[in-house]
């Protein structure tokens, strides 16, 4: 089996009035993600991470935000659509790793049911989902709570 790795990054600035998504789990904040979809910052950029894996393009590529049929979209659903057209081109996902660097809210309570909602969408074991939440040390705008960055990297197997 030939091992193949790919990269995601997703940033998104707070100050939309919808709850706070990441990983299809809603965080207790008193504000939501700015962003085209529902602002789920953790799916986009491990959907990156997938078509990256696969030399399949990009998230903006498959789901253009000039596209109204993704407006509020619920991003495991896009993060679905990709899962199953790897699966068709008879890839196999092997782990995912993610890094948020987020300097609040505390994201430890809510790491677990977001891997659950990350590896029930990819079909994967839980040990194969993993989830990690930093902060920036309270440098630059990420450190002064205006947005979040996420990272992500995938390792598929197959073709
Ligand atoms: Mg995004």
């Amino acid at each position: 089996m030939r091992q193949r790795f790919g990269i995601g990054y997703d940033s998104h600035v707070f100050g939309a009035k919808r709850p706070f998504i990441l990983a299809g789990v809603e965080i207790e904040h008193d504000t939501g993600l700015k962003g085209h979809s529902d602002g789920d910052a953790i799916a986009h950029a491990v959907t990156d991470a997938l078509l990256g894996a696969v030399a399949m393009g990009d998230i903006g590529r498959l789901f253009p935000d000039t596209d109204d049929r993704w407006k509020g979209a619920d991003s495991l659903m896009m993060l679905s659509e990709v899962k199953y057209r790897l699966v068709a081109a008879s890839y196999s996902i092997v782990n995912i790793d993610v890094t948020v660097v987020i300097e609040k809210p505390k994201l430890a309570p809510y790491i677990e049911e977001m891997r659950e909602n990350l590896a029930r969408t990819l079909a994967l074991p839980l040990n194969c989902v993993s989830i990690k939440a930093k902060t920036n040390e309270k440098m630059d705008s990420v450190g002064r709570g205006k947005g979040l960055q996420v990272y992500a990297i995938a390792s598929v197997g197959g073709a």
